[in-house]
C-alpha cells in the first residue's frame, strides 16, 4: 500500500508536527489539513503547514490514503463522524490519542466499514497549538500502534512505515496493554505533577511567591508537566479511568511505605529505594529517551 496523500485532522502540537515532519521527510507526499477552529486553520495557512487547508472535515479527507485524527481524545468520535462522508473506501484511518481502548471503540463505532488502526506517538511537550509543533518531534521516539485483530496486515505495515519515515520507532501492542503501560509512564506522572503543583500553591504556611522563588529545589521540574494542556489531560483521565485508578492504588501503597520509612527513621529502606530509582533514570538516558546533561540539559 502506498501512502501518497495524508490528511491531518486537528492541527495543534501533534497534528502540526506530523504535517511538518511529512513535508520535511516525505516531500512527495501530499498533505491536507483541517481543524475545527477557524483561528487554527488561519494560523496553519500562515505557517504553510500543509499543501491545502480545508474548511470542511469531509472535504479534507477526499482522496487521502491515510487520515490521522490529532484531536483531544474526547473529540475523536465527533471528528470520525465528520470525516466519514468524505473517506475513500480503502483509506486507513488512524489517530494519535494518548489512550487507546476507548478511542479504538469510538472510531470502530463511527467508521464500521473502514480500516481503523489506532496509534499513539509517545512524544510531546507541554505546549499546544499549531505554532508549538516541530518537524523533529518524533525522531527517536516510540510510536505505539494498536491494530485490532481484523486489521489488514498491509495496512498495518503501511502505517508502521509511515511513522518510521517520520523518524519514530514503532511497537505493536494490544490497546488495553498500551493503556496500562501509559497509565504508569505518563498518566500517573501527570496526575502527581498536577497534585504537587496545586498543593504547593495552596499551602498556608508557605507563600506562593516563596514556592516560585525557591522552585529550583525540584518543584519547577513538576511544573513543566503540570503546565500541559488542560483539555487534553481532562480527556485522558476520563478515557483511561480504569488503568489510571489501578496504578494510582499501587502508587498510594508505595507512598505509604515511604511515609512509614520516614516516620520510623528507616534509613536503609529510603536509601535502597532511591538507589533503585536512580538506576531507572540512567536506563532512560542509555535508551536515548532523555538528555544526559545535568539538570535535563538546561542552559543556565
Ligand atoms: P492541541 O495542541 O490542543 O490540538 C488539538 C487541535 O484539535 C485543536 O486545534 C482543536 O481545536 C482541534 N480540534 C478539536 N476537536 C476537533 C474536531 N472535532 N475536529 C477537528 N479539530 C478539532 O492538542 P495536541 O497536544 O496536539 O493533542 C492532540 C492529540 O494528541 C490528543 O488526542 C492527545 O491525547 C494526543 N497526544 C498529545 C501529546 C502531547 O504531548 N501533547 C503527545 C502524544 C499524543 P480547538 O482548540 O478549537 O478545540
Amino acid at each position: 500500500m502506498t501512502i501518497a496523500h495524508v490528511t491531518v485532522v486537528g492541527l495543534g502540537l501533534i497534528g502540526s508536527s506530523i504535517a511538518r515532519a511529512v513535508k520535511a521527510r516525505m516531500p512527495s507526499v501530499v498533505v491536507t489539513g483541517h481543524d475545527a477552529s477557524p483561528d487554527v486553520r488561519q494560523q496553519a495557512r500562515d505557517l504553510r503547514l500543509c499543501d491545502t487547508i480545508a474548511d470542511d472535515a469531509a472535504a479534507a479527507v477526499a482522496g487521502a490514503d491515510l487520515v490521522i485524527l490529532a484531536v483531544p481524545v474526547g473529540r475523536m468520535a465527533d471528528a470520525a463522524n465528520a470525516i466519514a462522508p468524505g473517506l475513500k473506501a480503502d483509506a486507513i484511518i488512524s489517530d494519535v490519542g494518548s489512550s487507546k481502548s476507548s478511542v479504538a471503540d469510538a472510531l470502530a463505532k463511527a467508521l464500521p466499514d473502514h480500516v481503523v488502526i489506532p496509534a499513539h506517538p509517545v512524544a510531546g511537550t507541554e505546549n499546544s497549538g499549531p505554532a508549538a509543533g516541530f518537524a523533529t518531534l518524533f525522531e527517536g521516539r516510540w510510536c505505539i500502534v494498536t491494530p485490532g485483530v481484523e486489521a489488514p496486515e498491509d495496512a498495518v505495515a503501511a502505517l508502521t512505515g509511515f511513522w518510521e519515515a517520520l523518524g519514530a520507532k514503532v511497537d505493536l501492542m494490544d490497546a488495553a496493554h498500551h493503556d496500562m503501560v501509559l497509565a504508569v509512564t505518563s498518566h500517573l506522572p501527570h496526575l502527581i505533577a498536577y497534585t504537587i503543583v496545586g498543593t504547593a500553591s495552596e499551602l498556608e504556611e508557605v507563600t506562593e511567591s516563596e514556592v516560585i522563588k525557591y522552585s529550583a529545589g525540584g518543584f519547577r521540574d513538576f511544573t513543566r508537566i503540570a503546565a500541559s494542556d488542560p483539555v487534553m489531560w481532562r480527556d485522558v483521565f476520563l478515557a483511561n479511568r480504569d488503568a489510571v485508578l489501578a496504578t494510582l492504588q499501587r502508587f498510594n501503597e508505595d507512598l505509604t511505605v515511604l511515609q512509614q520509612a520516614i516516620r520510623r527513621g528507616d534509613a536503609d529502606k529510603l536509601e535502597d529505594w532511591f538507589t533503585r530509582t536512580r538506576a531507572i533514570r540512567r536506563s532512560i538516558i542509555a535508551e536515548g529517551q532523555d538528555d544526559p546533561a545535568p539538570d535535563f540539559g538546561r542552559k543556565h
